[in-house]
């Protein structure tokens, strides 16, 4: 049954942006989708009807009412997460603020790939996870903190490590995929996997008192292979076990995770893409270094050497 509707009124000064629109519920509208604009020399604006495809329930318009009342969100954009599917590679450092944050959203159809279990170790930064988890998989403990969180949501959980064999079926029912692991094989093989899937994804890595993060539209944007050609040699790179890692450090960034997530399925703002953000947590700064497709790109250039996942991750 559909009957949620709305009104979207827009005033443009700027080409093709708004600068004001609002929603109105209109209960049982006639119309699927209607849009009137105006148009001339030094303005643009009008307004279109849309039918939404779910009725927000009172539980659910109180509870993302932070969310509708945003011009850029609105009821169709809380329609949209709850029918948004994001998938979450790693329930890390990276993955616990990232899932938490898309519970809350309103992600309809959160997806949680880790096959490790909770250690007493992860506490300190894996806020997803509680004490009492210790020694529960990572997949049971999230899905419990993340539908605590929201009840109202779907958790698929995947107690497995992502691998060559299954990395395109569990990817391909998603529109968005976040990496949160915590190695190099893992992340050139979710960024390979996208590729050949057409799949968005943000990519993020914390090195010491750094983390970095770029979002990837394959066939659109420069992809992580682009940046980083292949993985550096076997413990060439040190990981957080052995130098140390400040808690909220990979917390910050699974939150700027989270939040492509959420601007990709609304689709607005600008996205991570073409650029590395990088962000230095004792010097509380953050770097935007801009990265272009790069014509001699392994995966994403005209004439690529890798062409088959299974080969390149054999
Ligand atoms: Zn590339």
């Amino acid at each position: 049954m559909i009957s949620l509707s709305y009104i979207n009124l827009f005033f443009n000064t700027v080409k093709n942006k708004y600068c004001w629109r609002t929603n109105i519920v209109v209960k049982k509208s006639p119309y699927n989708f209607f849009v009137m604009g105006l148009e001339g020399p030094d303005i643009k604006g009008g307004f279109e009807i849309r039918r939404g495809n779910m009725e927000l329930n009172q539980e659910q318009k109180e509870r993302y009412n932070r969310h509708i009342i945003l011009p850029e969100v609105g009821l169709e954009g809380q329609e949209k997460l709850l029918e948004g599917k994001v998938l979450l590679v790693g329930l890390g450092g990276l993955g616990s603020s990232a899932g938490l944050y898309l519970a809350a959203a309103g992600i309809g159809t959160v997806g949680v790939v880790d096959g490790d279990c909770v250690s007493l170790c992860n506490l300190q930064r894996q806020v997803i996870h509680e004490t009492r988890d210790i020694g529960s998989p990572k997949v049971e403990s999230a899905r419990k903190r993340m539908l605590s969180v929201n009840p109202g949501i779907n958790i698929n959980v995947y107690r497995e490590m992502l691998t060559v064999e299954n990395a395109v079926s569990l990817i391909k029912d998603y529109d968005f995929i976040i990496d949160a692991t915590d190695n190099f094989s893992s992340k050139f093989l979710i960024a390979d996997a996208c590729h050949f899937s057409k799949k968005p994804y943000s990519h993020a890595g914390i090195f010491k008192n750094e983390g970095q993060l770029m979002t990837v539209i394959p066939g659109e944007t420069a992809c992580y292979r682009c940046v980083f050609h292949k993985p550096p040699p076997v413990g060439f790179v040190a990981s957080s076990s052995d130098t140390g890692i400040l808690g909220f450090l990979p917390g910050v960034i699974g939150t700027l995770q989270a939040a492509e997530a959420v601007k990709y399925l609304l689709d607005i703002g600008e996205l991570l893409t073409d650029c590395l953000m990088v962000y230095n947590v004792i010097k509380t700064s953050f770097r935007r270094v801009p990265v272009k497709q790069n014509k001699d790109c392994p995966l994403c250039s005209e004439s690529p050497s890798i062409v088959d996942l299974k080969e390149n991750h054999a």
